[in-house]
């Protein structure tokens, strides 16, 4: 079966955060003192989401991507992979982690059946990592890639934000490291979504502005990695790794769009930057008939919007955290 919203792109991926808790606070992405946090009795049990991603593959999703908040900090996470990975149906799940506890977990989430894993990290430099991170050591994240290495979630992808007058002078030392490693580095360009305290169209770094710095190295040669999705792949050449570009805010974003999102407390969110969430919690909790979670699924893809038209918006203090979202 394939799920269609009425633009005509199929809808093969959910994103499921799992939580809105965790152990950094990036700059960009959360105020320093933290978030207002859901209470634990709101947040999704893993027989939930279970429950939501059964009935989601039922009607043609085939990918299911962890994240959070920081995926890792919620217990028994490879319980959740093996349940999902039993689903008929799922062909892919993979995590999006900031690594701090990725040495500890990478094999189990290997064996519990995770195919691929996204690392989010922003700089090379220690002392940076602990500028943007509010104290993370970066360490950790380095022994958490050669973790999932080892461990097989191969290939694994490096994703950056980067951020004028942050690290934006590191662009090219990250491209390199496609030079040097099979790892996938995709460039996030930075969106007026999360903590705002950093956002400003001075910080905003566009994608032809990011490829322009990466082709000083040599020219970027397109590479076709998947059907869907928003990112657009390119390969330095010679080079074992991928680059990928993922515009949020400039071209290619919303025309392939794939996904639906699942907040940890259990909304359907059709669109990142939308406003409308489908509440699916108390349809959960009443037991509802698994034909009522469907319907609620179908009015979500239903109602999922051509684009996000975030350019056009004067005002976007009602966007949430994405640590919220998932990201
Ligand atoms: N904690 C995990 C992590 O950092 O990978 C998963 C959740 S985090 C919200 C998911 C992704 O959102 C990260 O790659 C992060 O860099 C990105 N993100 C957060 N705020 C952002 C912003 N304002 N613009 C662009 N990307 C952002
Ligand atoms: Fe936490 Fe990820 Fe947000 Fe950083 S980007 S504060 S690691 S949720």
């Amino acid at each position: 079966m394939e799920l269609r919203d009425k633009f005509e792109r199929v809808i093969d991926y959910l994103r499921i955060s799992i939580t809105d808790r965790c152990n950094l606070r990036c700059i960009y992405c959360m105020p320093q003192r933290g978030v207002k946090l859901f209470e634990h009795k709101e947040i999704l049990t893993y027989e939930e989401i279970t429950r939501v991603a059964g009935i989601a593959a039922a009607l043609g999703v085939r990918k299911i991507r962890i994240t959070g908040g920081e995926p890792l900090i919620r217990k028994n996470i490879s319980w959740l992979i093996a349940s999902l990975k039993a689903i008929k149906g799922i062909e892919d799940i993979s995590l999006t982690t900031n690594g701090i506890l990725l040495e500890k977990y990478a094999r189990a989430l290997a064996e519990a059946g995770l195919n691929r894993i996204n690392i989010s990290l922003d700089t090379l430099r220690p002392d940076r990592y602990r500028e943007i991170t509010r104290g993370g050591d970066i360490s950790l994240v380095m022994k958490g890639i050669n973790a999932a290495e080892e461990s097989g979630l191969l290939p694994v992808k490096i994703n950056m934000v980067p951020i004028r007058n942050l690290n934006d002078d590191e662009i090219s030392d990250f491209a390199r490291m496609t030079l040097t490693t099979p790892r996938h580095v995709r460039f996030i360009e930075f969106m007026p979504i999360g903590s705002r305290d950093l956002w400003s169209d001075k910080r905003y770094l566009s994608t032809d502005e990011l490829k322009k710095t990466v082709e000083k190295i040599s020219p970027l040669i397109p590479v076709r990695l998947r059907k869907r999705g928003p990112a657009k792949y390119f390969r330095l050449d010679g080079a074992s790794g991928v680059i990928g570009f993922i515009s949020a805010l400039t071209h290619h974003f919303c025309e392939d769009c794939n996904r639906l999102r699942l907040t940890a407390d259990g909304r359907l969110r059709p669109c990142l930057f939308s406003e409308t969430e489908i509440d699916l919690k108390p349809a959960l909790r009443k037991l509802s008939s698994d034909m009522e979670i469907e319907r609620l699924l179908r009015l979500a893809i239903e109602v999922k919007p051509e684009g996000h038209k975030i350019d056009q918006r004067d005002d976007l203090s009602s966007l949430k955290n994405m640590s919220r979202i998932g990201g």
